[in-house]
């Protein structure tokens, strides 16, 4: 048998807790700059948040009803099942500090919640912010994820990405630094990377102080900007 080169995210997760632990997705209002015009408008060419929210994942509810009706939702799986709050729609480090206290505080306050998963992007990640999380982390199991997406600059451009690969490369070592489990996105196959280029990138994100990565393969979501560009003028998937 071909021993496994990396250590996968199930058999981790089941080693950090003596029950099963489930994530349950947020949608908690947050918005996002690359968005708002703060940093950019229109966002990531790629992006279509309603793509991976379930439905029980909408912001017009609250918190607590978003994890009640998935924890419904999970508990017909396994009996004794515990949860983690994956804040994960849009950047959830975008609000003041009082603002992320609340609304994370109202999530680890639900019955058999263990545990905050944060998605957000790293020009979200300011001293305030960091400071307050790092405190967090000293009480609860704690995720900070971080969209990298692309190791390559002329890449984050073309993607309307709205930062470059330097910003991730701080936000993860100081989230690092401050004792933080870190985990950053990487998506294959981006507009103008070939595999050979992935396989370089690699190298580059294998140094960035990561605890965690996840690689999404490219989706071009009908409706989006990245769907007009392939449509246009299509580019080698
Ligand atoms: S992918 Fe994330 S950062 Fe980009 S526009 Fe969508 S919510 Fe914003």
């Amino acid at each position: 048998m071909t021993p496994q080169l990396y250590n996968d995210y199930g058999a981790w997760i089941r080693s950090k807790f003596p029950f099963r632990v489930q994530k349950i997705s947020i949608d908690a209002g947050f918005a996002c700059p690359n968005r708002d015009g703060h940093v950019g408008i229109g966002g990531c060419t790629f992006c279509d948040n309603r793509t991976f929210n379930p439905s029980y994942c909408q912001p017009s509810k609250s918190i607590a009803e978003q994890i009640s009706e998935g924890k419904a939702f999970f508990a017909r799986k396994y009996t004794g099942m515990k949860y983690l709050a994956y804040f994960q729609a849009y950047s959830n480090t975008y609000a003041s500090v009082e603002t992320l206290k609340r609304r994370y505080e109202e999530a680890l306050s639900q019955e058999d919640v263990v545990g905050i998963i944060i998605g957000t992007r790293p020009d979200c990640a300011g001293s305030e912010v960091m400071d307050y999380l790092e405190q967090l982390n000293r009480q609860t199991f704690m995720i900070v994820e971080y969209g990298i997406e692309s190791v390559s600059d002329k890449t984050l451009l073309r993607v309307n990405r709205g930062h470059d690969f330097e910003c991730s490369r701080r936000a993860i070592e100081e989230t690092h630094n401050r004792g933080i489990m870190t985990c950053g996105h990487i998506i294959l196959g981006l507009p103008g990377e070939s595999a050979e280029e992935n396989i370089r990138q690699s190298e580059v994100v294998s140094n960035l102080k990561l605890d965690i990565l996840k690689l999404h393969q490219l989706q071009i979501i009908k409706g989006t900007q990245l769907a007009e560009e392939y449509c246009r003028e299509p580019f080698k998937l």
